[in-house]
């Protein structure tokens, strides 16, 4: 099958014959219009830009009419209307409720404070990334110098690629108000963070949000002992080719290292060779973290918590091992050996997984707590179980969440694993105010809400963290 782009047809206008777009392309790509399927593109681009525009808009008005109406009938904070509001906007845009919170944060900025960036979104002129980087930088600004920034940032933000847009904003902004400049800097200081993305293909991505002081230094260290490493590595390699070439009387060959850069990173290293000047600037990386002394007072204990076929740790199959907030994997080979590492202190837990919750056997899953707050076996047994925050579409993982009462304790609901359900913070707040619903009782295996494997009770590894 193939599929056809229509070409718009141009109305050319004066001597050189420019095609007339809408909008009208920055000057300084103007001359690609001359193509008509660069001109093609620009059109659909800009399409998509200002369909983007209308959609974030109607999500925007959705919202002030969500919050409006629960002003009318009073009790819910405008806050918790506006939460309300963002998740079912997530769910309709298919990312966290988090994220959709930041998009329309940001649009709604941009909207009340940014005449000109707002107009550029909607003429299909710069895109929703721009429009984040200058609502980001604007709404530290005063108002004189606010409407200042956004006329050129629109104008700006249109001729120029993303990163360097970004750039060009950071210098402006310290140009145009100093102040405003610093107190830009020390807000966003306070934004600092870590992140942990787990990736399909057993690798992951941990990235840290630092003053760039700081990530400049680590940076600087990284590098330079990573560099000394390598080239001893280099000496050593060289010294014992040179050693069998004697012997052999052949050159050696250790120039296959040689050539190993930063340049090369992503590129696979076969297994039995050197590793490479990027991989091993990662393996150190990691190894400062897994390895080096905190100055906490009692043990880290780092508990990781995965399901591993039996069939796996006998080596019957080879399937592989599942993170609890099902968010990434391991290999058999992996997970035997992590079973196996003597300097692991493993919990284990037997798991069964029954195709009802209602033909369920006699398990902790079962069984019902006198208390208010369920016991620890209960709550690893409801994080194996829930896997993540019970929201559909949120991912916050079962372990970083609170165990809350779906008929609440104080109405009689009972301390057991089908009145308990993983919901993180956030989620629990929506659901005292009213605007989240527990599933359907009964079947919940069939709800799309929730992971379909349920009514586990696995194994838990603990290990310390230094080892
Ligand atoms: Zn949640």
């Amino acid at each position: 099958m193939t599929v056809g782009v229509s070409y718009p047809t141009f109305r050319l206008v004066g001597m050189d014959q420019l095609p007339v777009l809408d909008p009208p392309m920055p000057q300084a790509v103007e001359h690609l219009g001359f193509e008509p399927e660069l001109a093609a593109a620009w059109e659909h681009q800009a399409a998509a830009r200002k369909a983007e525009a209308a959609k974030l808009t109607a999500l925007l008005d959705y919202t002030d009419r969500v919050v409006a109406e629960c002003r009318t009938e009073g009790g819910i904070p405008d806050q918790e209307a506006v939460r309300a509001a963002h998740l079912e906007a997530s769910q309709l845009l298919g990312v966290s409720d988090m994220t959709a919170g930041v998009i329309l944060d940001a649009a709604g900025f941009a909207r009340n404070h940014l005449p000109a960036t707002w107009q550029a979104f909607h003429t299909g002129l710069i895109d929703l990334p721009r429009l984040r980087k200058i609502v980001d930088a604007g709404c530290e600004l005063d108002d004189h110098v606010l409407a200042i920034v956004d006329a050129a940032a629109a104008e700006q933000a249109a001729a120029r690629s993303t990163s360097d847009f970004a750039h060009w904003l950071a210098r402006y902004i310290a140009k145009t108000d100093f102040e405003a400049y610093e107190r830009l800097t020390r807000t966003t200081r306070t934004r600092r963070h870590v992140q942990f993305a787990h990736l399909p293909n057993g690798m992951s991505i941990v990235s840290a949000f630092l003053p760039t002081i700081e990530a400049a230094a680590i940076e600087k260290r990284l590098k330079i002992i990573t560099r000394r490493h390598h080239s001893a590595a280099k000496d050593t390699a060289a010294k014992d080719t040179a050693a069998a070439g004697a012997q052999q009387g052949s050159a050696g060959s250790w120039s296959r290292e040689h050539g190993a850069g930063a340049g090369e990173c992503g590129r696979p290293g076969q297994a039995g060779e050197s590793p490479t000047l990027a991989q091993r600037e990662a393996d150190l990386f990691s190894a400062w973290l897994r390895t080096n002394p905190t100055d906490e007072s009692t043990p880290v204990e780092a508990k990781i918590m995965i399901m591993i076929p039996e069939t796996t740790l006998t080596g019957e199959t080879n399937e592989p091992a599942i993170s609890a907030d099902r968010s990434w994997a391991l290999d058999a080979d992996q997970a035997r050996a992590l079973a196996g590492d003597p300097d692991a202190e493993h919990n284990w837990y037997e798991g069964i997984t029954r195709p009802r919750a209602g033909d369920a056997d006699v398990d902790v899953l079962t069984v019902t707590y006198s208390g208010r707050y369920p016991p620890q076996r209960l709550r690893e047994a409801i994080i194996f179980r829930d896997g993540r925050c019970q929201t559909q579409g949120c991912t916050v993982a079962a372990e970083r969440c609170d165990l809350d009462h779906q008929i609440p304790w104080d109405s009689g609901g009972t301390t057991q694993a089908k009145n308990l359900w993983a919901l993180c913070r956030r989620h629990h707040r929506l659901k005292s105010h009213g605007h989240l619903h527990p599933p359907p009782r009964g079947d919940t295996e069939t709800s799309p809400s929730r992971p379909p494997v349920i009514d586990l009770w696995l194994p838990t590894h603990t290990f310390p963290l230094i080892t």
